[in-house]
């Protein structure tokens, strides 16, 4: 049995400060189709302090209330999946992880114990990270690296990431029109990485160096991570189903 974590960013799963059920119910289709063909598919899923927002429309620049509304949010997030994934007669679950749960071995071996017993009785685990009690220092602050550590600390062969942009290019495909798409990649430059000190770096902008850092992580642990778009999921589809690499970028 082959299992992977998908991620999806609050980029894909909201549209106009609203959750876009659509694009959900695009998700959970495809999550179906994956376990139909004998995946075991865990979700990584942001979305709650925009679910939460459209509820109380509390000033996000604070972190006490992103963290007020991610309290509020993560219910009606898990509520929305499940209406979807009921139309599929799967039942999914909420399992919320904050950075330190990786530190140590034992916590690490309770919650895989957990997520086994669920994927085992064909539940999907929705993952978000804990964020009213995450401190400022263990915060992973972005689920690029939470769903990395999740997919590294309960063996999944494969993490994908669900993107605002539909893979890795040579130079941000925003900025340069003449940005080339990578399809496979197999190593990362350390100037890639450290993108984020160095602002006239062409890969600063953007969430890419996260997604770079998830990459290398895997790699370096010899397991694979799929970028692609989550707004069109036909590339991803047609990697995981039909084994065809059209689009997206794999690294590996
Ligand atoms: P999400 O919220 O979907 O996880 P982000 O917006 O955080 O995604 O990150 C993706 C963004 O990273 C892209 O929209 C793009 O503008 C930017 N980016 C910067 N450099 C690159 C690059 N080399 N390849 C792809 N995207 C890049």
């Amino acid at each position: 049995m082959s299992r992977v974590v998908i991620k999806v960013g609050s980029h894909v799963l909201t549209e106009n400060g609203m959750i876009a059920k659509r694009r959900m119910l695009a998700l959970v289709e495809l999550i179906t189709v994956l376990k139909s063909n004998g995946y075991e598919v865990i979700l990584v899923s942001s979305g709650a302090v925009a679910a939460g927002y459209t509820k109380l429309p509390l000033d996000r620049k604070s972190v006490a209330n992103r963290q007020a509304l991610a309290a509020i949010g993560q219910p009606l997030l898990l509520k929305m999946y499940q209406e979807q994934f009921d139309i599929f007669d799967i039942f999914c679950s909420q399992v919320l992880l904050s950075a330190d749960v990786f530190e140590s071995e034992k916590p690490i071996a309770h919650a895989k114990v957990a997520i086994d017993t669920l994927l085992t009785n064909g539940v999907i685990p929705i993952i978000n990270e804990n964020d009213t009690v995450s401190i400022d220092e263990l915060v992973f602050g972005d689920n690029d690296r939470l769903s990395a550590h999740v997919a590294h600390y309960f063996d999944a062969n494969l993490l994908v990431i669900l993107s605002d942009i539909d893979a890795f290019y040579d130079k941000d495909p925003n900025r340069y029109e003449d940005a080339q798409r990578r399809a496979v990649v197999t190593e990362l430059l350390p100037e890639e990485l450290e993108a984020e000190h160095t602002p006239n770096n062409e890969f600063a902008t953007g969430g890419i160096v996260t997604k770079l850092l998830s990459a290398d992580f895997l790699m370096k642990h010899n397991r694979e991570m799929f970028l692609a778009s989550g707004f069109d999921l036909s590339d991803v589809k047609s990697f995981l189903i039909d084994k065809v690499h059209q689009g997206g970028t794999l690294f590996t």
